[in-house]
């Protein structure tokens, strides 16, 4: 093809990738947006195909066919509560993949021009570390690992220890083009990752899953460099920038900085109820006592968590807000940023309901509005409503922003037990004199109040 029509074809891509990331920041337009990233990537992929040197295209056709039918799967078969793994996945392999583009130009052209050499070096180091790193990541909120923070005694200084090694190593690689420098980085580098992710607690996984993405694009710009594709340095400029974008965003969300969240071992333990936990004196709601406080409310601000994604109870929560408003209640949600597993987990469970995005309210929107609000409704959410985090200095949430709906006159929680959410901390707002306690699963609690709340 024509180099400088296949610059313009790129240049076209590189705009499909923009004008889609644009798109992605409001969930009226997030479906196109993703249309148009995906047309972008698929003209990036049939131009390189077309442009580049290929000798045989054997392999590359089965390389397709097989990513393409495990990413089909992986799309249709993945619940929407196991996303945020299946980015920490995604994360994984961007970077493995870029790190072994660039291991494989220095394996191939060895000992390469000094520039290169550094290029390949960072590909390396990154793309490893976030291969290691998004999988520890992926086993944490997969369960497979325990979302505590792991940490062993002088580990800090064993991490400084293992940089300066990568540093060593690298210089080496680049001053003499040793390939066993290469293999040794690649070893140090996957180590890395897993020193830094391990200590990080669950409650900071979003935080660290947008980080790494970011991480995954910077290898891939890095790589780009290597082999002299603008494409993938767009591309991989673009990942990088809005993941740490993403990553201040989280960060901001939970009151931490990035390093407090790298450095500072953060979250309980998840797992089960805590030895701290109060002394179970709730007051328990029937559905039918439920029912009557909505009913006779004239707001309510419904407070969706990640118990309302387990269940799938989005389109019982708005069939009950519908069923309220009918009867004149005024009825809005309320949406923490880390409500959920994945950045606007919430947004688009609700939205699959059509509940009406003007009711959809962020956090500094709607907070002030709970002290007069008659009932605030939380249903399955627990660490985004933890009243702690604003009032105990020691819980180790204490800082993160949640809604206040302890101020507004009642509160009930629907939630199947006094479990704790994912930072495996105790909540006392279910112990309070306002709050009602409503054990069950959201999506059968929340038809049964549908049903119960008596007609207007
Ligand atoms: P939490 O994880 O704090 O709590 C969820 C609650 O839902 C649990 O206490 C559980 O209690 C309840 N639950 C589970 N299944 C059901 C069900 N079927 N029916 C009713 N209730 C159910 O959720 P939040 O949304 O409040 O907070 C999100 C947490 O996840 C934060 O700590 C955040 O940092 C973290 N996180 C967020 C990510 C993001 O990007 N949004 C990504 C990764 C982690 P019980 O078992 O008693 O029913």
């Amino acid at each position: 093809m024509n180099e400088a029509l296949g610059s313009v074809l790129y240049l076209v891509a590189a705009s499909l990738f923009i004008f889609g990331l644009k798109r992605l920041s409001s969930p009226l337009t997030a479906r196109s947006g993703n249309l148009m990233g995906a047309v972008g990537m698929l003209l990036a992929v049939v131009l390189t195909l077309l442009q580049a040197d290929i000798i045989d295209y054997t392999v590359i056709i089965a390389g397709i066919l097989v990513g393409g039918t495990v990413g089909t799967l992986l799309a249709r078969r993945v619940a929407m509560t196991g996303i945020p793994q299946l980015v920490a996945a995604f994360n994984g392999f961007g970077g493995a993949a870029s790190g072994m583009v660039a291991a494989a130009e220095f394996l191939e052209n060895a000992p390469s021009e000094v520039e290169t050499a550094i290029t390949v070096s960072i590909s390396t180091v990154v793309g490893l570390a976030t291969f290691t790193g998004s999988f520890v990541a992926f086993g944490k909120l997969q369960g497979l690992i325990a979302g505590r923070p792991m940490l062993f005694r002088g580990q800090l200084f064993f991490d400084s220890v293992l940089v300066a090694g990568i540093v060593g190593t690298g210089i080496w690689m680049i001053t003499s083009g040793d390939r066993t420098a290469l293999w040794l980085l690649i070893a140090l580098a996957g180590l890395l990752g897993v020193t830094r992710t391990l200590p990080i607690g669950g409650a900071d996984m979003p935080v660290i899953v947008a980080f790494l993405n970011s991480m995954s694009g910077l290898a891939a710009a890095s790589t780009g460099f290597v082999i002299g594709s603008h494409a993938l340095i767009i591309s991989g400029a673009l990942v990088g920038a809005s993941g740490l974008v993403l990553t201040a965003i989280m960060s901001r969300a939970m009151n931490r900085s990035l390093a407090n969240v790298l450095f500072a071992a953060f979250g309980g333990n998840g797992e089960g109820r805590p030895d701290d936990a109060g002394d179970g004196s709730v007051i328990r709601a029937t559905i039918e006592d439920a029912a009557v406080t909505l009913a006779y409310a004239r707001n309510v601000i419904v407070v969706p968590g990640y118990g309302l994604a387990v269940a799938q109870a989005q389109y019982a929560a708005r069939d009950l807000a519908d069923r309220l408003a009918e009867r004149g209640v005024e009825v809005r949600y309320a949406v923490h940023p880390v409500a959920g597993r994945m950045p606007g987990h919430m947004n688009v469970l609700l939205a699959e309901a059509d509940v009406p995005y003007k009711q959809l309210l962020d956090l500094d929107e709607i907070n002030d509005d709970f002290p007069r609000t008659d009932v605030a409704l939380v249903v399955g959410a627990n660490d985004v409503v933890n009243p702690s985090a604003r009032e105990d200095p020691s819980s180790p949430i204490y800082g993160m922003p949640i809604l206040d709906v302890d101020r507004a006159a009642t509160t009930i929680v629907i939630k199947r037990s006094l479990s704790p959410g994912f930072a495996g901390i105790d909540n006392p707002l279910f112990y309070l004199d306002a709050t009602l306690m409503l054990f069950a699963d959201a999506r059968a609690a929340l038809e049964d109040l549908a049903r119960a709340v008596p007609e207007a």
